[in-house]
């Protein structure tokens, strides 16, 4: 812990400039050999990773070591289309996957996806008879956009893709704490809504009754990625400040992110080297009945681990101290 060091940012939250150190940090996942500190604002409390990563870094960052998908047109269909299987609502709440914005919209809406990678929210949002465009800033996605048609624009929120076309939905799925400025993209959307529009930001909760527990071990903090860590309170107050107000927050959580979070902390991180948690695995390619028995009794295991974990995600969720924060939010003054 340091709690002398401060340094000068500015806070989208309240518009102060001054940061305090509360702890150093690293990238506990992929290895990028950088030290940090996360550092909280002096006047409002919202905490932010120091330095702050400028826009142009983050390409070279990403590419770096952040792990690409490695992921087909047919995988993105197959996924997509589980969205409107029998007891697909049921099933994603079960496991805490509901936590995507896509799922909100209405037939016959046009939705934009920021941050949509390989497009599997435009295929869910189309066959929820939605119109769905995407911006996506990982070039090598295209080929799949291309093969399945998606609407997807390849560059930045600022680039003002799809001139003229206004939206019913914008959906930020775990994208709003990438960004070095969240308040001037919040701000920057408010002009792209229809008249009856809204935006649904989901982004991890600070604030979570997991994140007490894991303290600094939280798998959430994912530094140097995420720019910014949101409580409820301090991102209803940015969104207040960027002219929206707040229709509804809740959380959900991930019964995935729980198991994460409970093996990352059984094996400690090591400063510049990957951990092995989050190594990216080949997809395993024997079919044959030895290797289908055991997948068979890994699934069987895994489900009798995940029972608990479900019914724990879901109470906490119930009573809003889960892992993952949904808010839909309004442009004031319109409706
Ligand atoms: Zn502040």
């Amino acid at each position: 812990m340091d709690d002398t060091t401060t340094c000068s940012m500015p806070c989208p939250v309240c518009e102060g400039r001054t940061f305090q150190s509360v702890a150093h940090v690293y990238d506990d996942r992929y290895g990028e050999p950088n030290r940090y500190r996360l550092a909280r604002c002096t006047q409002c409390g919202h905490l932010a990773t120091a330095p702050r990563l400028d826009e142009s870094v983050l390409p070279v960052l990403y590419g770096t070591y952040y792990p690409r998908k490695g992921t087909s047109p047919e995988q993105v269909s197959r996924s997509a289309a589980s969205a409107t299987a029998p007891f697909a609502r049921l099933r994603r709440w079960w496991q805490g996957v509901n936590n995507q914005g896509q799922y909100l919209v209405q037939p016959g809406e046009v939705m934009l996806d920021i941050g949509c990678g390989s497009g599997i929210s435009l295929l869910e949002a189309q066959a929820l008879g939605a119109q769905a465009f995407g911006i996506e800033a990982d070039p090598n996605v295209r080929p799949i956009a291309l093969a399945l048609g998606l609407n997807i624009h390849f560059g930045s929120l600022h680039d003002d893709p799809f001139p003229g076309q206004r939206f019913d939905l914008v959906v930020l799925n775990q994208v709003i704490e990438h960004l070095p400025e969240p308040d001037h993209a919040l701000r920057h959307l408010r002009d792209r809504l229809t008249h009856s529009g809204r935006i649904v930001l989901v982004f991890p909760n600070v604030g979570s009754v997991w994140r007490r527990i894991a303290g600094l071990r939280w798998i959430n903090w994912h530094i140097p990625y995420h720019l910014h860590h949101f409580d409820r309170a301090g991102f209803a107050r940015m969104a207040d400040r960027c002219g929206y107000r707040v229709h509804s927050t809740r959380t959900i959580t991930p019964n995935l992110w729980t198991l994460l979070q409970a093996r990352a902390s059984r094996i400690p991180a090591q400063p510049g080297v990957p951990h092995p948690l989050w190594a990216t695995r080949p997809a395993a390619a024997d079919e044959g009945k030895e290797a289908r028995r055991s997948a068979g009794i890994k699934t069987a295991l895994r489900l009798l681990v995940l029972l608990p974990i479900a019914i724990l995600n879901r109470t906490l969720d119930a009573v809003g101290q889960g892992d993952s924060l949904m808010v839909v939010l309004h442009p004031k003054g319109i409706r």
